[in-house]
Order: structure tokens, then C-alpha cells, then sequence
């Protein structure tokens, strides 16, 4: 689960890293009183940040500064309510605007192959890391976490070497760094970015100009498996940016993953979903999702998930693949010719169901008129040949 800068702003000032203080508007007027707030407390600029959960914000026109409450306001009309990748703005991060000396990169992640938490600093910050991997992937500098030590001072200490830093910045950056480490602990994160780190210029409580390293940006994702044991992160979720079809399939409590081909899946089991998938593809076809209704399954359930299958355009064809076991093959089929009943669009659909009651969902789906398969073999291939025979 991604979070909005504002909220991984949040979790990495819970773990004592360097953040300015923002406010959050959902409107001009709002964006206005937040602006003369921080001008009021001394700010020369303020920064007006579009909160949408996709990378590259600035260069899409989505970070603008103002230097007066009214432009302030006028910038976050701009901003809201525009599209940044497809997505609509409808909130704005409101802040102080940073005098900014330096970029910087740092993320942490979680690499599988390892199974550790690595550090990676770049002294090419504000640009996509993905764009520094791919022209000169030796500015990317690691550091590789110890599970049970954590992220060791003098490893954090080379990274800041590595990309450049010197203290005092060295050593803010050794405590930003074990910060990265201890918010993807914390919180469960498969991901933890600040891009850019800044070397920000400012006066000093002594009236003297003075520079420090601040997280400018943020960018958190969560561990969606891990949520459980944070309820308080659940929260965090942006309702408003999330995949109507994701949404429909964790209210129905079922795993379903988007993909690109045109035959719809409907199975029970991970396992045999994969394999499922895979027969397709050996046939010739190409899965439209991937969908693991669980073991159980009521007819609800087998409506619902078809419902979200249905509502990918592209579905030419539907293979219903059900291994009986806990799951009831005349429940499964109450719920598939429940779903044609009430479905707006016909699509060509195979059954296969054996297992426990498969007699009882045979008779049912005979009467129902449903093509059926004997064999998952037999089951992919009609799919497939009904997949190009739709298409043509
Ligand atoms: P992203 O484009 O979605 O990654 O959004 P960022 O928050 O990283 O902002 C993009 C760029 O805007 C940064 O790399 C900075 O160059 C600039 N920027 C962001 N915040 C400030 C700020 O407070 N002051 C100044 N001067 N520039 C900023
Ligand atoms: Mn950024």
C-alpha cells in the first residue's frame, strides 16, 4: 500500500527524522490560510506540493512555490483538480519552501535476495533513482542492513562518505540514515524514500546562516501482508486513489491481480490459480487476472468476483476452475449462474468443478445451459479457442 508524502512525512517525523512542518488543503481558500500561517511564522516562500501517489510531481507541474498568500492560493488552483498520470488532484501539501544547496538521494528497501534491508544513496538526488540506475548506476552507493543490528553507524558513515557528505552534514546524514532503517522496521515498509535529501540553507538560531540536511520528499509503501499488525497504518490508505476494482476485491476477501490478456480466471486456491494461469498460456491464451477466491467460497463471492472480472473490457472469455474441497461446487454454481442472470455484457464461459459436490453443480450448470469441461486441460483449451473465437 502506497502512502501520500504527507502521511510517510508523518512516520518518518514519529521516528525523529528532520521534516518541516506542512498542513494539508483540499481547497484554494484553504491552501491560502495554511500559506499565511507559515508566512506568519516567517517563511520568504511557501511550497504547494500536489498529494497524489505517483512519483515525478514536479516535473508534471504538480510543486509549485508562492511568495504571497493570494499566490499561494492561485498556485493551488492550479494544481488541484489537474491530472498527474491519470490521476486527479484533490488534496495539496502546504509548507515553507526550502532554500535548497544540494540534492540528495536515500531509500531503503527490501532486498529479497539478501533478505535484507539495503541503503542507497545518490549524491544525484531529485532525479528518479530508476533514471540514475539506468545512465550511471555506479552514483547508486549501498549499504546493506544487519536484521538483529540494524543499520551500524559506521556503514551509515560510509554511505555519507561515498556520495560526498562531510560533517557536520556526515552526521546528520548517519542519523537519517538509521531513521530510513527504523521507519521501514517500524512500520513494516517494503520501501522508504527521500528524494531529495536537501542540503538546505537557513539562519541559525544564532542569527547566522547555517546549513542542514532536511527530507524534502517522501515517498512510503507499506507491506500490504504486514498491515495486520498495524492497525493504526490502515488508516493511511487513500480511498480516493485506489483501483475501484481493488477496493470491490478486498470488501469481497478474495485475491485478484489485474493483468493484460482476455481470459478471465475465477479459481479456487493460489496455487491452482498459477497453474490455472499457466495452462492458459500453454494453450495459447493470455489470463486477463489472476483470482483466488478462497477457500469457502459462497455464492456471493463467486458473484462478486465475477462482477470484478466482467469489468475488465478486455475479457473475451471466462474459465471457471474449482477444486472442491471446503469450497462446495453447487455453491459455486448457484453463485455462476446468479452472476449471468445479472450480468450486463455475455461472455462466453467454461466450467470446470470437481471435488466435493461437483455432482450436485453438474446438474445445476447442465440445467443452466453452461458449457463445461471434464478435464483442466480441456478447460484451458475451450477457454482459449472461445477467447479467439469472441475476438474475431
Ligand atoms: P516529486 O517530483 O514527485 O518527486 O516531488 P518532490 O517533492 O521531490 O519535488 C520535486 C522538486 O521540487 C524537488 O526535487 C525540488 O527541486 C523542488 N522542491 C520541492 N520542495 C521544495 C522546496 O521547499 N523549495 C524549493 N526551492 N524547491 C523544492
Ligand atoms: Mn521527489
Amino acid at each position: 500500500m502506497k502512502i501520500q508524502e504527507a502521511d510517510a512525512k508523518s512516520l518518518l517525523l514519529a521516528q525523529g527524522l528532520p521534516v518541516s512542518a506542512w498542513e494539508v488543503a483540499r481547497d484554494p481558500e484553504a491552501v491560502k490560510a495554511a500559506a499565511q500561517r507559515f508566512f506568519a511564522s516567517g517563511a520568504g516562500r511557501v511550497v504547494v506540493k500536489a498529494q497524489v501517489l505517483v512519483g515525478g510531481r514536479g516535473k508534471a507541474g504538480g510543486v509549485k512555490l508562492a511568495s504571497t498568500p493570494d499566490e499561494a492560493r492561485e498556485v493551488g488552483s492550479r494544481i488541484l483538480g489537474m491530472d498527474i498520470k491519470g490521476i486527479t488532484v484533490r488534496k495539496v501539501l502546504v509548507g515553507a519552501a526550502a532554500e535548497i544547496v544540494k540534492e540528495y538521494y536515500l531509500g531503503a528497501i527490501v532486498d529479497r535476495a539478501s533478505r535484507r534491508i539495503v541503503l542507497m544513496a545518490s549524491a544525484e538526488g531529485g532525479v528518479e533513482i530508476e533514471e540514475v540506475a539506468r545512465q550511471n548506476p555506479g552514483a547508486i552507493h549501498r549499504a546493506s542492513a544487519d536484521p538483529e543490528l540494524g543499520l551500524l553507524a559506521f556503514q551509515a558513515r560510509g554511505l555519507g562518505l561515498a556520495i560526498g557528505l562531510r560533517d557536520p552534514l556526515l552526521n546528520q546524514f548517519v542519523a537519517i540514515a538509521q531513521g530510513l532503517f527504523a521507519t521501514m522496521k517500524a512500520n513494516d515498509a517494503d520501501l522508504v524514500e527521500v528524494n531529495p535529501l536537501a542540503v538546505v540553507a537557513e539562519t541559525g538560531a544564532d542569527g547566522k546562516p547555517q546549513q542542514r540536511l532536511v527530507c524534502l520528499d517522501a515517498k512510503i509503501t507499506l507491506d500490504d501482508s504486514a498491515l495486520g499488525r498495524h492497525p493504526g497504518l490502515e488508516a493511511l490508505r487513500d480511498l480516493d486513489e485506489e483501483d475501484p476494482t481493488d477496493a470491490q476485491a478486498r470488501k469481497l476477501g478474495i485475491n485478484f491481480i489485474h493483468l493484460d490478456g482476455t481470459i478471465g480466471c475465477m479459481v479456487n486456491g493460489a496455487g491452482l490459480a498459477m497453474t490455472t494461469m499457466d495452462l492458459v498460456k500453454h494453450f495459447g491464451g493470455e489470463p486477463a487476472n489472476f483470482l483466488d477466491v478462497g477457500g469457502g467460497a459462497r455464492h456471493e463471492t463467486v458473484r462478486g468476483a465475477m462482477e470484478l472480472i466482467l469489468a475488465d473490457p478486455k475479457v473475451r472469455a471466462i474459465l471457471v476452475n474449482i477444486f472442491g474441497g471446503i469450497t462446495r461446487g453447487d455453491e459455486v454454481a448457484a453463485g455462476l449462474i446468479e452472476a449471468r442472470a445479472e450480468q450486463s455484457r455475455r461472455v462466453p464461459m467454461v466450467v470446470r468443478i470437481v471435488g466435493t459436490n461437483a455432482a450436485e453443480a453438474a446438474r445445476l450448470l447442465e440445467e443452466a445451459r453452461f458449457e463445461t469441461a471434464a478435464s483442466l486441460d480441456e478447460a484451458a483449451e475451450k477457454a482459449v479457442a472461445l477467447a479467439k473465437g469472441a475476438a474475431r
